[in-house]
């Protein structure tokens, strides 16, 4: 028996097979001693194949016999597996975006992979910015406050600064991230902050993931990472790019899991 691992900076996924069925587990970093009472309890032989930045922490915890499986590769093999799983037949050569804690861009051309770059703007500026603006700090409360908020009046469009006059892009576009301050009144809403939020980090992602995708010659965006789960709001931001920008983006089911696969196929 075998056990697929991904322990990051927030989130440990665990995906094994019982009965040809994969299952899934995920649990809180901070909490691993879950993870430990889980595996203690119930896989106290099972062979773990662990990944991501908190291995080799998890891997002196327990006395399963263990094997330390790279996190990039373990997350671009393990990205096939979860697009055959979610029937996403995609181009040979794409970009994969994994927003974790922080972000990781790889592209991918069939078998072969590399990492191209990352960028400390990720889920966890989410949960930082959250908290430090609305003293939020849970990522389901965060979620769904911004899917109730509107960006009218805190963000700064295009349409804004050009007033009636013809402006040169698209007028829906964001010209400043929470940049309208001419229009602040100190009693801006929760929710209208975090839509913002979600908003400036989704655009600072699509525009440091897209380079890279004209840089492989690819339209083909592939997003994956907890960041995703669960959350409509964040793809919906996105996806407003496709047709401005000519891309073609993906959220695959169950792709924060792709570390934890890649590790149990490794
Ligand atoms: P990294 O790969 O950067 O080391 P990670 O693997 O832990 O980090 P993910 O699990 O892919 O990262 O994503 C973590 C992000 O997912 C968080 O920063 C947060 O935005 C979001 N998230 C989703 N669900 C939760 C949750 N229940 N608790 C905390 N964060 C969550
Ligand atoms: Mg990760």
């Amino acid at each position: 028996e075998c056990i697929g691992i991904d322990a990051g900076g927030t989130l440990i996924k665990v995906v094994y097979k019982e009965r040809d069925e994969h299952l899934y587990q995920t649990f809180l970093s901070n909490e691993v001693e879950k993870l430990v009472k889980w595996i203690n309890e119930w896989h106290p032989n099972a062979k773990l194949k662990i990944t991501g930045g908190k291995q080799e922490n998890i891997s002196k915890l327990l006395h399963n016999p263990y094997e330390l499986i790279d996190e990039f590769e373990a997350t671009t093999i393990g990205i096939k597996e979860v697009l055959k799983r979610a029937d996403l037949y995609l181009p040979e050569k794409y970009l994969l975006v994994n927003v974790g804690t922080g972000t990781s861009i790889h592209s991918v051309l069939g078998k072969n992979s590399e990492r191209l770059g990352g960028s400390g703007i990720g889920g966890g500026t989410l949960m930082g910015l959250s908290y430090l603006l609305t003293r939020q700090k849970q990522f389901e409360e965060i979620m769904l406050l911004a899917e109730k908020g509107k960006r009218t009046g805190i963000d700064l469009k295009v349409r804004d600064i050009y007033e009636g006059d013809r402006s040169p892009i698209n007028g829906d576009l964001t010209a400043s991230n929470f940049g309208f301050l001419e229009r602040m009144t100190g009693e801006e809403l929760q929710e209208d902050i975090l839509a913002c939020l979600v908003g400036m980090i989704s655009e600072a992602v699509l525009m440091i993931a897209m380079p890279f995708a004209r840089a492989i010659e690819s339209s083909t965006i592939v997003f994956i990472g907890s960041t995703f789960h669960n959350n409509a709001l964040f793809k919906k931001q996105l996806q407003r790019f496709e047709y401005l920008f000519e891309l073609k983006l993906h959220f695959p089911f169950n792709g924060q899991y792709s570390g934890a696969h890649g590790a149990l196929l490794y």
